[in-house]
């Protein structure tokens, strides 16, 4: 399983995620179902870290991707694919609905009450992006319109969900 799941949080891995999201494309082409990935980013891990130290650093990725976990509904799945990284799969979510799960999973992070050993409380938010799969494009480029809407995000001011909105050449 080590191959698989990362060994912090318990989540699937990046090599796992890029594997099911190949699945997951063909379902889309094959069903002709919608499915969207939304990415998440913790906001300022980095301060975070130099707070609070790197062991807590770690007690609060664990507890994001708890949070996480149970924002979403069983058949949605998340995977830690950088170091406070996280994409949720959501199959046959329009991106109406994805915005509604992210929005969740956003609010839920928001209102994690952290402590460190000294109860001092540690702010937790994420920023979010979010595409859907689909026949036209390879998987890859959707990660890659999910990660330029949570960039967006993070220049809007971070703790918020973003979608990819197409140019007009697209
Ligand atoms: P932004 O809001 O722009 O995302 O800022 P940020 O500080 O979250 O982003 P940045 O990419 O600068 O920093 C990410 C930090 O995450 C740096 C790295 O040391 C830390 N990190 C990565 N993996 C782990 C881990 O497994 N444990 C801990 N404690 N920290 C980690
Ligand atoms: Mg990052
Ligand atoms: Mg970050």
């Amino acid at each position: 399983t080590l191959a698989t799941v990362d060994p912090l949080t318990g989540l699937g891995n990046r090599q796992t995620m890029m594997t099911q999201l190949l699945g997951e494309r063909d379902r889309v082409i094959r069903l002709g179902q919608p499915c969207c990935i939304g990415l998440a980013d913790i906001d300022h891990f980095k301060r975070i870290n130099d707070a609070f130290g790197h062991a807590t650093g770690d007690r609060v990725l664990r507890a994001v991707a708890e949070c996480l976990r149970n924002a979403v509904r069983p058949y949605d799945i998340l995977y830690r694919y950088g170091g406070e990284e996280f994409l949720v799969c959501l199959p046959s979510a329009s991106l109406e609905s994805g915005v509604q799960v992210l929005e969740r999973m956003r609010l839920s992070v928001a209102a994690l009450s952290l402590t460190d050993t000294d109860g001092r409380p540690i702010p937790v938010t994420a920023t979010f992006g979010l595409a859907p799969l689909s026949a036209d494009i390879s998987v890859e480029d959707s990660f890659e319109q999910a990660d330029n809407a949570l960039y967006e995000g993070k220049l809007a001011g971070r703790n918020r969900v973003v979608v990819h909105h197409p140019r007009p050449e697209e």
